[in-house]
C-alpha cells in the first residue's frame, strides 16, 4: 500500500438460512471489534416487535422501494418470501471509500448479483449445525407463524444450491467462535487483496 493513499475498506456479503444466527454474529462482531459498519436495508415487510426504523432496517412502501430502483439507488435487491429488500448503495459506498469493512446481511440472490458487480467482496454463509437445529431457532423465535416457519424452511432448501458460489461456510455452534472466525477470515482477505494490489504494482514498475 502507498502511504499517502488512505486504505480503502472492504466489502463481506452474509447470507445464510433463516435462523441461522446471522444477525446475532454481525451484532457481536460490531460490538467486540472496531472498523466495521453494517448496512441498513430497505424492506416493504412489516417491523417485527422490537424492530427500529432505520436500525434494523428501513420499512417503506413498494412505491418507495420502486422508485429507489428506477433512481438506481441500490447496490442489489431481491424478493424474499413475499417482500422485497435491498442495499442502499450509497452508504455502502460512503463507507468503503472511509475505510470501513462493510457488512451486507443479505439472502442468496442479492449476494450473486453483488459478486457479479464486486467479485473482490467477501462472501460468507452461515449455517446451523444441522436442520432439526435450523427449525428449532425458527420456532424458538417466537416471532413466526408456522405458516412463514414452513416458507423460510422451504427457501432454505432452495438456498442451499447457492452455497458452492460462496467463498466459506461459517457453521454457527457457539456464537463467540463463530464471531471470531469471520473476523479472522475478513482480515485475512483484506490481507490478501492488499498483497496482490501491491504485488500487481511492483510488476508494473519493475520493467
Ligand atoms: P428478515 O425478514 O428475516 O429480516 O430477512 C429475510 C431475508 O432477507 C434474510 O435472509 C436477510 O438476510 C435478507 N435481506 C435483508 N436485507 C436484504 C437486502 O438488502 N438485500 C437482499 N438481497 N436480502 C436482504
Amino acid at each position: 500500500m502507498s502511504e499517502n493513499r488512505p486504505e480503502k475498506g472492504s466489502l463481506t456479503v452474509v447470507s445464510g438460512f433463516s435462523g441461522a444466527g446471522k444477525g446475532t454474529i454481525m451484532k457481536a462482531l460490531l460490538s467486540r471489534y472496531e472498523g466495521y459498519a453494517l448496512s441498513v436495508s430497505m424492506t416493504t415487510r412489516e417491523p417485527r416487535e422490537g424492530e427500529v426504523n432505520g436500525r434494523e432496517y428501513f420499512f417503506v412502501s413498494q412505491e418507495e422501494f420502486d422508485r429507489t430502483i428506477e433512481e438506481g439507488g441500490f447496490l442489489e435487491y431481491a424478493k424474499y418470501v413475499k417482500h422485497s429488500y435491498g442495499t442502499p448503495r450509497r452508504y455502502v459506498e460512503d463507507q468503503i471509500a472511509a475505510g470501513k469493512d462493510v457488512l451486507l446481511e443479505i439472502e442468496v440472490q442479492g449476494a450473486m448479483q453483488i459478486l457479479k458487480k464486486m467479485p473482490e467482496a467477501n462472501t460468507v454463509f452461515v449455517t446451523t449445525p444441522s436442520a432439526e437445529e435450523l427449525k428449532k431457532r425458527l420456532r424458538g423465535r417466537g416471532t413466526e407463524t408456522e405458516e412463514s416457519v414452513a416458507g423460510r424452511l422451504a427457501r432454505a432448501v432452495e438456498e442451499t444450491e447457492f452455497i458452492p458460489y460462496y467463498q466459506h461456510l461459517l457453521i454457527n455452534d457457539d456464537l463467540d467462535e463463530a464471531v471470531g472466525k469471520l473476523h479472522a477470515l475478513i482480515q485475512d482477505s483484506k490481507k490478501r487483496q492488499a498483497f496482490v494490489e501491491q504485488f500487481r504494482e511492483d510488476l508494473k514498475n519493475i520493467g
